[in-house]
């Protein structure tokens, strides 16, 4: 553990993007393949690979008292230490420097030991396993010394913060063994495991990189566009070409869930957008999925749907919460839109042009609940204005725009795909802190402070009071009191993880908010349990967003919402 903890430190000391990737490639090298798979992960910031499954269910609040109890250190020390240095991994290299509990024969802690650790802690679940997890935390801080332990809180917190993005890692993958960059990024596409990826370019069998059943992969996503004339125009700079195109593939854009469905014939499964499993959420799309064709891996969206149209998605949003979903099944009814078509019998696919992937997915059997994505072909933007109407009556969102000719590139977002959305705007931002409410609302944590990203850091923007329901406000009332930061009493600095979905009617100007920005009459839309903070908008979104409402104001054409970028968010560097 400690040669990579020094290796981050020293990838953290530098803004030199060579100095890294040379840093990473030796420390890489220096690793017996064992260690490598490991070592990957945790580089990426991550205890487990992408899609593995597990996770580590270890709170804040439970790091702490580990923490605490081996450095002998109290609230005080620890929330002074924190409003110094904003990230719990640094509070635990500082109060460990004064630790009263050492075992008595300590354990160096290797990768494994460290792997092993989190696997137990993975593992451990309901009654009884926060004592197991607390002691397995304690155990971690006796046995690790001040640096190990910041990255290691690091790790488990999945917040690294040292620059260090898994592109990044890439190349020092490729660097380390001699492989060209596009042949790890490829097989890194389809097995969304950089540590397996790092052991196949050691070997030099980065070309067995396949997609593999049941280990989900990141979505191919799209990039937001104002007007439907902008579709298009030719896309610069794209490894996929892009002169402007004489016809596009056109679908509704469902407000939904999007799914990935792995099926082998016996076994199957879907993944929600953040690769978790969610196949027991959607019990009547299993019959229709089992039949569809032997073994495929699908895309698609899961959405409320009645006679036709789209259900309010906020409905779909309460199946969702629930563990059992069978009360609401009757109420609440869903239909799987496929749109993408990635494996089918033995034969990956993702690299056959779009049209040609829909026309293989509309011969397998589809069933009343799992349908073909509304697709039609637009050759001009008047089309397009078409269909966007039409796919607003409804009640979907708005278009998705496709190239025919696109690759699936899973994780990429870019102008092979585009999305129309309404009119109003929105913006995906994340709580920074949560306050007291007033009145009837005294009570409960309900008024919150959101934040957009600005490269590394945190900028916020606007406050809303207004668009969450009396049970939601409650439960994100739980969730806050459990994830305080700093407590300042009505005001509490929380984890920065609750993403949610403002709307607003205008953004203006303003020195109040460090962001230069402020949003006009901002309301939650929703919570977006879906994405993660580092999907939420930027600073140059909201940039792009204020000067285009200047230009259109009055126009009738469809606005944007803007797109994401991608990066860890820290919460000391909220500005
Ligand atoms: P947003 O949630 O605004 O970032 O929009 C992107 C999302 O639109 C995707 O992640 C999908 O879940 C969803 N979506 C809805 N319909 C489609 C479609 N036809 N093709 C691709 N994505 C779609």
């Amino acid at each position: 553990m400690r040669p990579l903890a020094e290796v981050l430190e020293a990838v953290s000391g530098t803004t030199s993007k060579l100095q890294k990737i040379d840093l990473l490639a030796a420390y890489l090298q220096s690793l017996s393949d064992g260690e490598l798979q490991i070592a990957c992960t945790y580089l990426t910031g991550s205890p487990f690979p992408a899609g593995d499954g597990r996770a580590l269910n270890v709170g804040w609040s439970a790091i702490a008292d580990a923490l605490l109890d081996v450095a002998g250190a109290s609230w005080a020390d620890l929330d002074s230490s924190y409003l110094t240095h904003g990230d719990l991994g640094s509070v635990a290299a500082e109060l460990l420097t004064r630790k009263v509990r050492a075992p008595l024969f300590p354990t160096p802690l290797t990768l494994t030991t460290v792997n092993e650790i989190f696997s137990r802690l993975a593992a451990s679940a309901g009654k009884g396993s926060r004592q197991i997890k607390l002691e397995a935390m304690r155990s971690l801080f006796e046995n690790a010394d001040p640096l190990e332990a910041k990255y290691l809180v690091r790790i488990i917190t999945s917040d690294m913060r040292v620059g260090l993005k898994e592109g990044l890692l890439e190349e020092a993958v490729a660097k380390a063994f001699g492989r060209s960059l596009d042949d790890v990024r490829r097989a890194n596409m389809l097995i969304s495991d950089i540590g397996a990826v790092a052991v196949l370019a050691r070997h030099g069998r980065l070309g067995e990189a396949r997609l593999q059943l049941f280990r989900p992969f990141r979505f191919m996503l799209a990039d937001p566009i104002f007007t439907p004339a902008e579709a298009f125009e030719p896309v610069r700079g794209d490894s996929d070409g892009g002169g402007p195109p004489e016809a596009l593939l056109v679908e509704d854009k469902y407000d939904g869930v999007r799914a990935q469905a792995h099926y082998d014939g016996t076994r199957l499964a879907i993944f929600s957008r953040t690769l978790d499993e969610i196949t027991p959420s959607f019990p009547e799309l299993h019959g229709d999925l089992r039949a569809l064709a032997g073994r495929y891996i699908l895309d698609g969206e899961i959405v409320a749907w009645r006679d036709g149209r789209a259900i309010p998605f906020t409905q779909l949003q309460q199946r969702l919460r629930r563990k059992d979903p069978s009360e609401l099944i009757a109420e609440v009814p869903v239909m799987l839109f496929a749109f993408d078509l990635l494996h089918v019998d033995g034969e990956d696919v993702l690299d056959v042009p779009l049209a040609d992937r829909q026309r293989r997915l509309r011969a397998l059997r589809l069933g009343a609940s799992v349908q073909q994505a509304n697709s039609t072909v637009a050759t001009t933007p008047q089309d397009l204005e078409v269909r966007f109407r039409e796919a607003r009556d409804r009640g979907n969102e708005g278009l998705v725009i496709k190239r025919p000719e696109s690759r699936y590139q899973p994780g990429k977002r870019g102008r092979q795909w585009m999305k129309l959305k309404e009119e109003l705007a929105t913006l995906d931002v994340v709580v920074v802190a949560a306050e007291q409410g007033h009145g009837k609302r005294a009570g409960v944590l309900s008024d919150v402070t959101f934040a957009v990203r600005n490269g590394e850091t945190l900028a916020p923007i606007g406050k809303a009071y207004s668009g969450l329901t009396d049970a939601e406000i409650a439960s994100l009332t739980e969730w806050f009191r459990a994830h305080t930061v700093v407590d300042r009493g009505r005001v509490k600095l929380v984890e920065p993880k609750i993403v949610l979905e403002v709307a607003f009617d205008a953004i203006t100007r303003s020195p109040r908010h460090p962001s230069g920005y402020a949003l006009r009459f901002p309301r939650i839309k929703r919570i977006r349990d879906d994405k993660t903070p580092d999907e939420i908008n930027t600073l140059e979104d909201v940039a792009r967003i204020y000067e285009h409402q200047g230009s259109s104001r009055g126009g009738s054409s469809p606005k944007l919402i803007a797109s994401r970028g991608r990066g860890q968010i820290k919460h000391d560097q909220i500005q």
